[in-house]
């Protein structure tokens, strides 16, 4: 159904868990799904959030500690889909009830990247690298500026940024170069990770 995924029946359980103790149980009912990153992801998400699927996809090679944080996460974007100052103020909520959270998320004042039209470039080579396609970039862009998308239209003229792009035609190999660096990232998170145990 979901290929490289499958669905988690403890995550499930823990999503219930969460539910009832930090949204009073008013989240409707999810499944929840571990998926290779390959697969599914962005480069640096943990995890997705798929609103009209009921569905919250979570990176299969993180930590226990980081797949209950990631879940959170993603519970909030249940009702709050990008990471403006609704989120922000759920964050604060959640972290007054002990929920496990990230330091991304807890850190107070933790700054997206500002908005111009050369971040915005990066972001969607990268999401294109990582075939996301097109009409979910957008979303992408909320996310990862923590502004909704009118707010970000209103500084960064997109059809022109993605017209140019098309124009510049990222070659072949500039792709298959940024994919070998994130391989990398990856290999050398993993380490990092393996150095702290
Ligand atoms: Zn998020």
């Amino acid at each position: 159904m979901l290929s490289g995924c499958s669905k988690s029946i403890m995550l499930g359980r823990r999503f219930a868990e969460f539910n009832g103790a930090y949204f009073g149980g008013t989240l409707p009912k999810y499944e929840i799904y571990l998926c290779k990153h390959a697969a599914r992801f962005l480069p640096q998400a943990y995890g997705q959030c798929l609103s009209r699927q009921k569905r919250i996809l979570i990176r299969q090679s993180l930590s226990p500690k980081e797949m209950r944080e990631t879940l959170v996460h993603e519970m909030i974007h249940i009702r709050t889909p990008h990471h403006g100052s609704k989120f922000q103020k759920e964050c604060v909520r959640l972290r007054k009830l002990n929920a496990p959270l990230a330091d991304w998320d807890t850190v107070p004042g933790y700054k997206p990247p500002s908005l111009t039209e050369r971040n915005a470039q990066i972001l969607i080579e990268d999401a294109l690298v990582d075939k996301l396609p097109m009409r979910s970039i957008r979303r992408y862009l909320e996310q990862e500026f923590y502004r909704p998308i009118s707010e970000i239209e209103q500084k960064i003229d997109l059809k022109r940024l993605f017209a140019r792009m098309k124009k510049q035609r990222i070659t072949e190999l500039a792709l298959v170069n940024r994919m070998k660096k994130q391989h990398k990232r990856l290999l050398e998170e993993q380490l990092m990770k393996l150095e702290a145990k």
